[in-house]
């Protein structure tokens, strides 16, 4: 099955047709009736890029085919011209090379304003964080760690049980602004994200320290851990402030 990182090879050997304007064919009758060859011939690539397990191909015109690989999806890098037997769903031809998807069970043209831009995968086998982070310094830097972490265009996976308790265990306070913490702090919020995210998945129940515990002692200092609703959505914060100092929480 193609997990991220096939998608990320894919979207590495794809980059010979970037800047290029490519022929566009639909040689299956599936993806013939979707319109994307009528729609995308002779347009320019701007960009390919793998976002969670899809592989976003962006044309200019602000039109971007997402490409979900499913079970079976798979693309190919040939040279142009190439003989093939059998009808791929997407073929991409450039000057020397040509682009061919087979077995494509999700493509669809999205314009870009539409796009639901994930972050990448915080449970990824490799998660990227070097992109996580990029993406956490991109935005406004007085927004609250503990807020951000929730945004999916940031980082995807994260839900409000783990934020709490990932933040506890890098002893970082979910009030702080992004500009008060550092890159090392972040990337152990991410790491501890990654760890006890996947510790779970697996089926091990990581002990829980602060989220839904207000009011009772911190395992670790002893503190007494505290809750106060956060960001616009206003979910629970949980957080002890004797080992996890700093910002100012919502009042209560
Ligand atoms: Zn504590």
């Amino acid at each position: 099955m193609p997990e991220g990182d096939s998608l990320h090879r894919a979207a590495k050997r794809l980059q010979v047709l970037v800047g290029q304007r490519v022929e566009v064919e639909t040689p299956h009758p599936r993806a013939a009736v979707k319109g994307l060859a009528e729609r995308l011939d002779g347009r320019r690539l701007e960009r390919v890029e793998a976002v969670g397990k899809n592989l976003l191909l962006r044309f200019e015109g602000g039109l971007v085919l997402r490409s979900h690989l499913r079970m079976n999806g798979r693309w190919r890098v040939e040279p142009r011209g190439a003989a093939r037997v059998g009808r791929p769903w997407l073929v991409l031809r450039g000057a020397e090379h040509e682009a061919v998807l087979w077995n494509g069970p999700i493509l669809e043209l999205v314009t870009q304003c539409y796009l639901p831009s994930l972050g990448p995968d915080i449970l990824g086998e490799q998660p990227d964080v070097e992109t996580m982070l990029a993406r956490l310094r991109a935005e406004p830097q007085e927004r609250e760690v503990g807020e951000a972490l929730l945004d999916q265009r940031l980082v995807a996976g994260i839900g409000n049980l783990w934020k709490a308790e990932v933040l506890w265990e890098a002893h970082v306070s979910p009030w702080r602004r992004l500009a008060e913490v550092d890159d090392a702090e972040l990337q152990a919020v991410l790491g501890a994200a990654h760890r006890l995210m996947r510790t779970s998945a697996d089926g091990r129940r990581p002990p829980r320290h602060v989220y839904r515990r207000a009011d009772r002692t911190c395992p670790r200092c002893g503190g007494i851990v505290r809750s106060a609703p956060q960001g616009e959505h206003a979910r629970t914060a949980y957080w002890c402030p004797g080992c996890q100092v700093g910002g100012n929480a919502s009042p209560s």
